[in-house]
């Protein structure tokens, strides 16, 4: 990530680590504390919350980054610290109302599909700026960025066209008075490219933790 920052000419303390543990169980989650790590991520609602509480003695920072369902909201609303995978406006509105009041608000992102036709999650571009005006009026949220997942079968050339159009929505975004300081992008296998193209926010598993697919979990 330094290195990669560094060729990009950016400062290397920009770009954030997120550790993607999901399908890893709490010891390796304690190891990675112990050499300095706070922040995880994490994209089964139960299995992110049982990890929280087991937890719940170290001070971790909680991002929901995988997809999610209407109906578990009220799990993220009362664990997470932050949620990367806002779509729709019924999501947020429903994290909102949820959210505790003894607890800070929400941090959220959402979540773009830059890859058109080559995916299904995540809101189109040219729905993002209304999408994020209603989530900004939102209470208990505070919109804090953009978040994308470009299709796995891209080579170098077309990854770094989804990257940089997230880019460019966050400064269209900026450019009508919608100021957004994170830019969540970049995975093990492209975190050098997302940082050359802006990203704040690296969500890195298995370049961490190891393969999932040796552990028969996951995906
Ligand atoms: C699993 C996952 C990651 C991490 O993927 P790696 O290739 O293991 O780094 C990042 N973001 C999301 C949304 C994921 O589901």
């Amino acid at each position: 990530m330094a290195s990669a920052a560094e060729r990009a000419g950016r400062d290397a303390s920009q770009v954030r680590l997120l550790a993607v543990s999901k399908t890893w169980p709490v010891e390796s989650l304690r190891a990675a504390f112990e050499a300095g790590q706070s922040a995880f991520g994490e994209n089964y609602v139960q299995e992110g919350v049982a990890k929280i509480e087991a937890l719940s003695d170290l001070p971790l920072e909680w991002h929901f980054i995988g997809p999610l369902q209407s109906n578990k909201t009220r799990l993220v609303a009362t664990h997470f610290d932050w949620v990367h995978s806002i779509d729709r406006l019924k999501l947020a509105e429903r994290l909102s109302a949820q959210r505790p009041a003894t607890l800070p608000p929400l941090q959220v992102c959402i979540q773009v599909n830059v890859s058109g036709e080559a995916s299904k999650s995540g809101v189109a571009p040219d729905a993002v700026r209304a999408l994020a005006l209603s989530v900004r009026g939102l209470p208990r949220l505070v919109l804090r960025g953009l978040m994308c997942i470009p299709e796995p079968e891209g080579d170098e050339g077309l990854l770094r066209a989804r990257f940089r159009a997230l880019g460019q929505l966050q400064h269209e975004l900026a450019e009508h008075g919608l100021v957004l300081d994170t830019l969540s992008m970049g995975m093990s296998d492209d975190l050098e490219l997302a940082i050359d193209e802006g990203s704040t926010l690296v969500r890195v598993g298995s370049a961490i933790f190891g393969n999932r697919t040796r552990r028969g979990v996951g995906k």
